[in-house]
């Protein structure tokens, strides 16, 4: 069973890797702004308690994330393993993961950090919200929030799992495949 951290800042490429690897391994994809979009389109009163948050590219309280991935891996059965995307994104949220995996039994196999400049982050989003529609990719203040976010309240999560010996970093710049083959090399060194 593989349970994989998808690690690192907006737009270093975190969802189609896992698009990828959720084929490759027949994991569930846990992406916590996925969920939270698909509860903003559903009009849901998380989806409207997120989006003041999602719109000015902040946080979502740590509270309300672990609440919602506690209920999707409780709702999933028989997991070949988890892919988790954009979450956990504070120490606090890596914490209640791991008690989360332990009393379901299970526990995180790896952290891949996907390594890439901001100059280069920044240019992914802006071309990605010429057609993702999403609000905070158009905007050149919420974009640099974002990142600013991701350095102050995030980066830290690395820390935790190095700490725990499952980080590795891979260079997240070149050709998709090519990331790809790097990725699953690390997977399939950490079982
Ligand atoms: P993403 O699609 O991962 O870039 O997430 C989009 C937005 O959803 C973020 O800018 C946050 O406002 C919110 N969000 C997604 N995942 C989390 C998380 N793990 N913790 C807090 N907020 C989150």
């Amino acid at each position: 069973m593989h349970n994989i951290v998808l690690f690192g800042p907006p737009g270093a490429g975190k969802g189609t890797q896992s698009e990828k690897l959720i084929l490759k391994y027949n994991l569930i994809h846990i992406s916590t702004g996925d969920l939270f979009r698909k509860h903003l389109g559903e009009g849901t009163e998380l989806g409207n308690l997120a989006k003041k948050y999602m719109d000015e590219g902040n946080l979502v309280p740590d509270e309300v994330v672990i609440g919602m991935v506690d209920d999707k891996i409780k709702s999933t059965k028989d997991a070949n393993g988890f892919i988790f995307d954009g979450f956990p994104r504070t120490v606090a949220q890596a914490e209640a993961l791991d008690a989360l995996l332990e009393e379901n039994n299970m526990k995180i196999s790896c952290m891949i950090a996907l390594d890439v400049p901001e100059e280069v982050l920044k240019e992914r989003i802006k071309e990605r919200g010429k057609t993702s529609g999403r609000v905070d990719d158009q905007n050149e203040q919420k974009i640099n929030t974002r990142i600013r976010v991701y350095l102050e309240e995030t980066l830290p999560v690395a820390g935790y799992y190095q700490a725990q010996n499952k980080l590795t970093k891979v260079h997240g710049v070149g050709g998709i495949d090519e990331i790809f083959q790097k990725i699953t090399k690390v997977v399939d060194e950490s079982i």
